[in-house]
């Protein structure tokens, strides 16, 4: 295990490991209290039925009754002290996990973020099942074996021979069932992101009549995940089967035993209810250990997962707010690499921006324009050389202050499931002048208008019933919501229809007038009309940056997206 471990953060504080050895210790307390059953019953044969006391009886039972009623309080404790410490380890790690987790999706897809919240359920379900506390709960072991071995060291020597060979059992479970259960844990997850997919594309499915392709394929994977959890299952059954068959043969091995040293006369008869009670509650955590082990090993697996998720997301930036006040933007000999591929998708572009002018990016499909688009806010760490606004790392840059200062048009944007105020708002707490004032700006402040409850119309199931066009009008909304210095629109007008373009324009004309640098990434004229330069990409590399008419001059007829390599005006532009 990597140190790196969430419960080391919570430690901290020492919440959970405190909480875990309170819990610990009113278990072991509890587990000494069942020692009152055996005494009683060695009191009663021994003591009650030789004397034929009545009056001992009845305080023996009124004692005994009385311990039984502290152990099931206790018991209670301990089941509330595992839901409370549960609940907590959700609040105070759940915040930090979803940020890692939508962070770390920016690497590694959404399966990392889904991954990642369905692990902090798991380590929830963990804690308030109680196993966190399994090897303390082992700690009574030695208690119990010890009382075992003061009745008769035969009755040790059972106890002993119990307890080691259910952890013989635990560890073949865990040996044998380890390689199924990961398998059947690796297609659980494809499977799960299948139905995913699936729920997403629902409309091209069914419109291409894809459902029963779609629904084959996840049949497969789900039933190779179903084979590998049986496979498990059967084998961890079979040994669970023998545990128990085991424990029964050690209960009546003890009370064989004990009949034989009490007609020996070594031991008394007391003894042998005594000595089969302890031997259970022996048994107990043993055999809790067959089931315990897989949680255990999994919840270090997920603490170790989620360690890396917490530790990657919050390393590689800053903490501190810095405000951003001016759009100067600097690319320095930009290249970028995709995790885990080789080839860059980005090589060596460097140009500068001052502030209030417009960037047309343009080249065609695949050529890095929305990677560049995404490295310019901050999403991607670039591979080598740097983006700089206002000459603050956009990588590095703190978040908060960060998205103060720019706005980002994705090429799909999304909406939330939320009022169309909280989208444009960006779910912060703001005036509604501002958010008329961005939607104005956006020229959809008419269309919200026609909604239901205007600008507190919630967008159900993240605006589904928008078009196309009213989703990226409002999107854009929120882009420019604020005063970003540094507005990034990647292919704002793709689904625009003429009015929507004139909006659009009209926005881009605002947004300059009020200093704010824009890089647009567009094929269709309208747009790349007012950009003051253009920038054509090809294959990662910059093959045109220049003055928008000498760049169009030179890409003729075929512009705006021409796929040939032209003599480059890079040298004529304000490159670096
Ligand atoms: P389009 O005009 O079709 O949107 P584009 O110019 O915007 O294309 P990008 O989306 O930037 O192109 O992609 C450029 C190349 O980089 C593509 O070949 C794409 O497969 C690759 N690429 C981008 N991001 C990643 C990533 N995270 N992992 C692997 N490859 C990536």
């Amino acid at each position: 295990m990597k140190p790196h471990s969430p419960i080391g953060a919570e430690s901290t504080d020492g919440s959970l490991s405190e909480g875990v050895s309170a819990a610990g210790f009113v278990g072991l307390f509890v587990n000494i209290l069942h020692l009152a059953l055996p005494l009683y019953s060695i009191q009663v044969y021994d003591r009650v039925i030789s004397s034929g006391s009545i009056d001992t009886l009845v305080a023996l039972t009124g004692l005994v009754a009385l311990v039984l009623t502290f152990q099931a309080i206790l018991d209670y404790l301990r089941a509330r002290i595992f839901t409370i410490l549960a609940t907590r380890v959700t609040t105070r790690m759940g915040g930090k996990v979803f940020e890692a987790a939508v962070e770390s999706t920016l690497r590694q897809g959404a399966g990392a973020a889904a991954g990642s919240m369905r692990d902090l359920t798991d380590f929830r379900n963990f804690v308030a099942g109680g196993l966190i506390a399994l090897p303390m709960d082992l700690l009574v072991a030695p208690v119990m074996m010890f009382v075992l071995f003061l009745l008769h060291p035969l009755y040790g020597l059972i106890g002993l021979v119990g307890a080691l060979l259910l952890t013989i059992t635990a560890i073949a479970i865990e040996l044998l069932a380890r390689r199924p259960a990961g398998r059947a844990a690796s297609f659980g997850t494809k499977v799960q992101a299948e139905t995913t997919a699936a729920i997403r594309n629902a409309e091209a499915i069914t419109a291409m009549g894809m459902l029963p392709e779609v629904a084959g394929r996840w049949q497969r994977t789900q039933t190779e995940a179903l084979t590998s959890t049986e496979q498990g299952r059967a084998t961890a059954k079979a040994l669970a089967v023998w545990a128990k068959a085991l424990r029964l043969a050690l209960q009546i091995g003890v009370i064989a035993a004990g009949a034989t040293l009490v007609i020996d006369r070594e031991a008394s008869a007391g003894t042998i209810i005594a000595a089969a009670v302890i031997l259970s509650r022996l048994l107990l955590p043993f055999e809790q250990l067959i089931e315990g082990w897989r949680h255990w090993v999994d919840a270090l697996a997920i603490l170790d997962r989620l360690g890396e998720v917490l530790t990657q997301g919050a390393t590689t930036r800053s903490a501190v707010p810095v405000a951003i006040s001016s759009g100067r933007l600097v690319v320095d000999k930009l290249s970028y690499v995709p995790h885990g591929m080789g080839r860059p998708v980005l090589r060596n572009l460097s140009f500068e921006m001052a502030s209030g002018e417009l960037l047309g990016v343009i080249g065609p499909s695949g050529a890095g324009k929305s990677t560049l688009a995404r490295l310019l806010v901050g999403l991607w760490e670039p591979t080598s050389g740097g983006i700089f606004l206002d000459g603050q790392s956009c990588f590095a840059h703190e978040r908060g202050s960060f998205g103060d200062a720019v706005g980002y048009l994705p090429q799909d944007p999304m909406l939330f499931d939320a009022t169309v105020r909280d989208n444009i708002a960006r779910f912060r707490q703001s005036s509604m002048e501002d958010v008329v004032a961005a939607a104005r700006i956006a020229g959809v402040h008419d269309l919200i208008g026609t909604l239901p409850h205007g600008y507190e119309t919630r967008l159900t199931d993240a605006g589904a019933r928008l078009s196309g066009g009213q989703k990226q009008r409002l999107a854009l909304a929120r882009a420019i919501f604020g005063t970003p210095r540094l507005i990034v629109l990647d292919e704002p007008n793709s689904s625009l229809d003429a009015e929507g373009e004139a909006a659009l324009a009209d926005a881009i004309d605002e947004l300059r007038q009020r200093g704010a640098t824009l890089v647009v990434v567009a094929q269709r004229m309208s747009i790349l009309k007012r950009a003051d330069r253009l920038l054509m990409l090809k294959e990662g590399a910059m093959v045109q940056f220049g003055g928008r008419d000498d760049v169009m001059a030179l890409l003729g007829p075929q512009r705006p997206a021409p796929a040939v390599a032209r003599p480059s005006l890079a040298s004529q532009g304000r490159t670096r």
